[in-house]
């Protein structure tokens, strides 16, 4: 049987799902990395629905999603999440990064959606060790989908090859599995 889970080496923005997930920062209003490449294929829809969220419910604190529309992107929506800013681990990082995965899927569920694909949120300007990150995203998913059958479809959408290599691996030693 195929897994619900798969990776991908890319561009997010390019994904043909229900929704994609923003790694993005606390303010809603774009910014660099991942975050810039999917406003800037969303196009200004994109930051007009954030303002709209950001004056409904302010600021999205680390761990926490919102769901917006999705602009010019193939995807039919997408869920903005704040993952944890690293400083150094002993700052709840882990169990916010674990929230940022767990909340989004729930979102994604709440909405009726399919297929969903994260970025490596909190890997990049963020400073989150790849490796730990990897595998607290990867746990997550695993964990809350064993127990839904919805969404039924995870991509991991990997844009550095370092991020590629670590998810890669722990989907091969979950096929392992018995
Ligand atoms: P954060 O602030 O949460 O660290 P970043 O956007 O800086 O977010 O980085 C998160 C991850 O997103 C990094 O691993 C980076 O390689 C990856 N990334 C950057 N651009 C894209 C993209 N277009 N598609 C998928 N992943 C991307």
């Amino acid at each position: 049987m195929q897994s619900r889970i798969q990776v991908i080496r890319g561009d997010i923005t390019t994904m043909q799902v229900d929704v994609i997930v923003n790694a993005a920062n606390s303010s809603l209003m774009g910014g660099g990395g991942v975050d810039g490449a999917i406003h800037r294929a969303a196009g200004p829809a994109l930051l007009e629905a954030c303002k709209v969220v950001r004056q409904q419910q302010g600021e999205c604190a680390p761990g926490h999603a919102v769901i917006t529309l999705a602009g010019n992107l193939p995807a039919k929506a997408v869920i903005h999440t704040v993952g944890p800013i690293w400083r150094g681990g002993e700052h709840n990082e882990a169990r916010l990064l674990e929230d940022a995965y767990r909340n989004s899927l729930q979102l994604a569920r709440d909405n009726d959606f399919h297929s969903i694909a994260f970025p490596a949120i909190s890997t990049g300007i963020y400073g989150y060790p790849k490796a730990a990150a990897a595998e607290i995203a990867f746990h997550a998913v695993s964990d809350y989908i064993t127990r839904r059958p919805q969404p039924e479809q995870i991509y991991f959408v990997c844009y550095d090859e370092e991020n590629a290599g670590l998810y890669e691996r722990l989907l091969t030693q979950q096929g392992d599995e018995p």
